[in-house]
């Protein structure tokens, strides 16, 4: 397309005038004018174009303007665009049954909301009316969601500022080997720990007081840590034992992210309700959900759920899910993803933290990996502090514009890059992305001692 850098500065006036920022200081924000996007790139209106390697938030998993997906909301659009949620509509009960029978085992009833915080509101709304019990158990490093209840049992600095009324969210570490809460040094000795961490938590908090432990199957913006082996079965048998429901939280890991439908296939691990959202449809048009295990569908089997929302399983968005997961499907998406994560990815990003002395680790899997950047590789020193701005998170900043002159939006989050491209991008372009990441790294490289 055309360069129109006209219409661009007047697209950015006006979101300066009157669009509100997620997260941010208002004043403090330069969001890029986007013309345009298709695949794995977006480009603005000056006629740059990036490889996007952030998926936006990490929910583009078939790329932007799939030209199935995007005919098939055309088609809904024309059909039924809209409608009430008490009532059957094919898109809704066809979305429906595609994600009941991808999730693991008896996930087979599905709630839809219109995004992931309320799918999270939801889950734990469902623990507490299926146990009676009032406290929820999360993880620190984690995130669940802007809202109320959601930002509460999110585990990173964006619930600081909302922590103030809602009772009932009880924090634990889980496991994470390369900055153990546990001082293990081994896999094995870090699961064990956590899992013991874990059920000393749920006993001092009063195993009877618990309702739930929600956990990130594999943390996302936290930091991509993969559990070791053996860490969620123990968290299955800990939640039997003591009569708690166990959720998972796949908005970010789940749809095809980790070379699997959902990450939880990876570890053999069927919770008690599974939350989703992002790459059910790859965000084309808003929605989320909670996919729910016989056992708790059954108290709501003749006692009413205390829940809703108008626009619960919207056919547009529902419509778009169906062509998403059939397009996954036709086009082979997560043996791609499992193959591109393991043959292409992986290897060069591993590759390059033996070059590029700020790589301290290198986590993931799938179109799914993070890059831990550090000062000092002995003593793991990151290379901003944890929750840094300003002057203090400038390595970072000065990374992030690197990858950008280099034609790569990079998705930076404290000390880390996450390289969490479309899970369809092609060998081709991983590659032109990850060379473009190396050479940024360079930059950080200046910030080691
Ligand atoms: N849960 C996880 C694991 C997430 O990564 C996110 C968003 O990043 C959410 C919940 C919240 O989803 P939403 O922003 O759609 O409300």
């Amino acid at each position: 397309p055309q360069p129109d850098p006209q219409l661009g500065a007047a697209v950015k006036a006006a979101d300066r005038a009157h669009v509100f920022h997620s997260w941010s200081a208002q004043e403090l924000i330069d969001p890029l004018p986007v013309a345009g996007a298709e695949g794995s790139y977006f480009w603005d209106f000056e006629g740059n174009r990036y490889l996007d390697f952030t998926s936006g938030l990490v929910f583009t998993n078939i790329g932007y303007q799939h030209p199935k997906v995007v005919a098939a909301i055309q088609e809904q659009a024309g059909k039924l665009a809209t409608f009430a949620p008490a009532f059957a509509i094919e898109a809704r009960s066809e979305a429906a049954r595609l994600i009941a029978e991808r999730t693991p085992g008896d996930l087979d009833k599905i709630f839809f909301t219109n995004g992931g915080a309320d799918a999270v509101e939801h889950a734990v709304r469902m623990a507490r009316v299926h146990t009676g019990r009032p406290k929820i158990l999360s993880a620190y490093r984690s995130y669940h969601g802007g809202t109320a209840t959601a930002i509460n049992v999110t585990g990173d600095p964006r619930r600081w500022a909302s922590d103030t009324g809602t009772a009932g969210v009880t924090h634990f570490w889980a496991p994470f080997l390369y900055r153990s809460p546990f001082h293990s040094d081994s896999e094995a000795q870090e699961c064990a720990r956590a899992l013991q961490h874990l059920e000393d938590t749920i006993v001092f908090e009063g195993a009877s007081t618990v309702a739930a432990i929600v956990l990130e199957t594999i943390p996302g913006t936290a930091g991509i840590m993969v559990p070791p082996p053996g860490y969620l079965a123990g968290v299955r048998e800990i939640c039997d034992r003591y009569g708690i429901v166990f959720v998972l939280d796949e908005v970010m890991a789940g749809f095809g992210r980790t070379g699997a439908w959902f990450a939880a296939d990876h570890f053999d691990v069927v919770p008690d309700l599974l939350t989703f959202a992002k790459g059910v449809n790859s965000g084309y048009v808003p929605l989320g959900g909670v996919a729910i295990s016989g056992a708790v569908a059954e108290t709501f089997a003749k006692k009413p759920y205390p829940g809703g929302l108008t626009y619960s399983g919207h056919p547009l968005a529902c419509g778009a899910a169906v062509a998403t997961i059939n397009a996954m499907e036709e086009e082979g998406m997560i043996e791609h993803t499992a193959r591109i994560g393991a043959d292409v990815i992986g290897p060069a990003l591993h590759e390059m933290a033996a070059r590029h002395p700020s790589v301290g680790e290198v986590r993931g899997l799938g179109a799914f990996w993070a890059l831990e950047l550090v000062r000092d590789r002995e003593t793991r020193e990151p290379l901003v502090p944890y929750n840094a701005s300003g002057a203090a998170a400038a390595p970072m900043g000065a990374f992030a514009a690197a990858a950008k002159k280099n034609g790569v939006w990079p998705f930076v989050n404290m000390n880390r890059t996450h390289v969490v491209p479309a899970c369809n991008i092609s060998e081709a372009e991983a590659k032109e992305g990850l060379a473009a990441l190396d050479d940024a790294l360079t930059t950080a490289d200046e910030h080691t001692v």
